[in-house]
């Protein structure tokens, strides 16, 4: 149990002190996962004699951004959602900006002296059953209708065989700037960075008290703490907002890592360092690492009942089984292979799997950035850049655009949203597993299935 990322490089983070007392500062920011540490580092790059605080109810990087994948990816793939969500102009920007990120990332982290395992060598999304070959269509399409045709390449049949190293992948498309982190180098070296620039940083230290007043008054364990500006980087555990808590729903993704097989992933010839999805709902994501483990994840697990994650979401056995039953049907020829470690994190899945960002209801002084949808790895960059902007209320294209204030589609409330989103999720998982076997989903299983959220890429 637990993530193969914090039980190897836990150690990196430094460990803070909690709050205890009354504190007063310009701009408090909640959740030190990616995006609440994105946030900070922007605040004090763009206004250096703004003081920021940054609490984490648990230890920084220990949510959801030591749990994942470390798929560092851009918004290409949902195009067509960001163009719905914010139109073509504000779409095509971001989508840039995504990409600019994975581009930037390792100058600007060894401008701090830090290396976190960044691999740039590509995002295959992949078939590995006729029914999804071209599932990649429509996005590919859309992508050149924008003048960005050489964001995705195709390969041929035999190319994505030998580069993932598995013949089950019979068809795929290459996204080429896409690469992978180890994701807990990666927040160990923001937290460092952040204080660097002088953030303080407090850990053990829950919001328990939201009052939105201004300046607004932040109620902890052993303290309180007074803020002109608050910014909620809560993930999922934002659901204790009314306002946040219908926006998104809490799934579970989980992973499991292998032991080291360098040679092994010499002799399937998996040794780019690729990135790999096939194209089910409940997307199936591998990768290799620096040292040649793979580590391989599923989404599409168990919902959380309130919304907010409980305890069992950081260990969905059945997920973690689904994933290592589809490992062995890709990769037959590694079956002997170790598993060393798996686990299981929270998704703030939203309707349109893009995040939402703006400010809670009556208080412009209280903005939100959440909803990363599986997908917040890199684009919590630009979450921390346009919330650093909203906070310090700077008049620009990253406060201005689409994406910010937009409210995509709302769940329906509970118990409907447990109970119908079981009903959903039961026939994704049937339709996938007819689709993986080479037969017809049932009309039913298909309609109900739509019905779901959207998921990674827009198909
Ligand atoms: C198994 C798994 C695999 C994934 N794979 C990928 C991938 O390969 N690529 C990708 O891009 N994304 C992936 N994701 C998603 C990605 O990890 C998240 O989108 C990203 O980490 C979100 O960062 P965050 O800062 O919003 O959340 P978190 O890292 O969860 O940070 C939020 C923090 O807020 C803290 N907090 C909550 N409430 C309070 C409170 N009241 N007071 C103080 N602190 C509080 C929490 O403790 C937490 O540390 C995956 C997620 C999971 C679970």
């Amino acid at each position: 149990m637990g993530s193969h990322w914090l039980a190897e490089s836990e150690h990196l983070f430094p460990r803070q002190g909690k709050v205890r007392g009354d504190l007063k500062t310009d701009v408090l920011v909640v959740g030190g996962g990616f995006v609440g540490l994105w946030t900070a580092i922007h605040l004090r790059q763009l206004d250096p004699t703004c003081d920021v605080v940054l609490v984490e109810q648990n230890r920084c990087g220990h949510g959801a951004s030591g749990l994942n994948g470390g798929f560092a990816m851009s918004w290409w793939p949902k195009i067509a959602s960001l163009c719905k969500a914010c139109g073509n102009d504000d779409a095509v920007w971001l989508a840039d900006q995504t990409t600019r990120n994975i581009q930037g990332l390792q100058s600007f982290l060894n401008g701090f002296g830090h290396d976190v395992d960044l691999m740039q060598s590509g995002w295959l999304w992949t078939a590995t059953t006729p029914a999804h070959i071209g599932s990649w269509n429509t996005v590919v399409e859309k992508v050149a209708n924008l003048g960005r045709d050489g964001v995705f390449q195709q390969q041929s049949a035999q190319e994505i065989a030998d580069r993932t190293g598995s013949s089950k992948h019979i068809a795929g498309i290459v996204e080429p700037i896409n690469g992978t982190v180890n994701p807990v180098k990666l927040a160990a070296a923001l937290v460092q960075i952040a204080q660097r620039l002088g953030v303080r940083i407090y850990e053990q230290t829950q919001v328990q008290h939201l009052d939105r007043g201004r300046p607004a008054q932040i109620t902890t364990q052993e303290g309180t703490i007074t803020a002109d500006k608050v910014v909620l980087a809560t993930n999922a555990w934002a659901a204790s907002e009314p306002e946040l808590s219908s926006r998104f729903v809490c799934v579970t993704s989980a992973a499991f890592s292998t032991e080291p097989i360098p040679e092994r992933l010499a002799d399937i010839g998996w040794t780019g360092g690729e990135s790999i999805t096939d194209s089910q709902a409940r997307i199936n994501y591998y990768r290799t690492t620096r040292c040649g483990r793979i580590v391989f994840g599923k989404g599409g697990g168990k919902l959380t009942i309130s919304g907010r994650p409980s305890a069992s979401v950081f260990y969905d056995k059945t997920l973690i089984d689904a994933a290592l039953k589809d490992f062995r049907r890709v990769y037959p020829s590694l079956a002997d292979v170790k598993i060393e470690r798996s686990w299981s994190g929270p998704i703030d899945r939203t309707y349109n799997s893009l995040p939402l960002l703006g400010h809670l209801r009556g208080a412009p002084n209280i903005n939100y950035g959440v909803g990363w949808s599986g997908n917040g790895v890199n684009p919590s960059q630009i979450g921390g850049r346009i919330l650093a902007g909203l906070a310090l209320e700077r008049n620009e294209r990253w406060t201005k655009n689409g994406l910010v204030g937009n409210h995509n589609r709302r769940f329906p409330p509970e118990p409907i949203r447990y109970l119908g989103g079981n009903l959903v999720l039961g026939s994704v998982r049937r339709k996938d597993a007819a689709e993986i076997s080479g037969r017809a989903p049932t009309v039913i299983d298909r309609k109900l299935a739509g019905l779901g959220p959207s998921g990674l890429e827009d198909k």
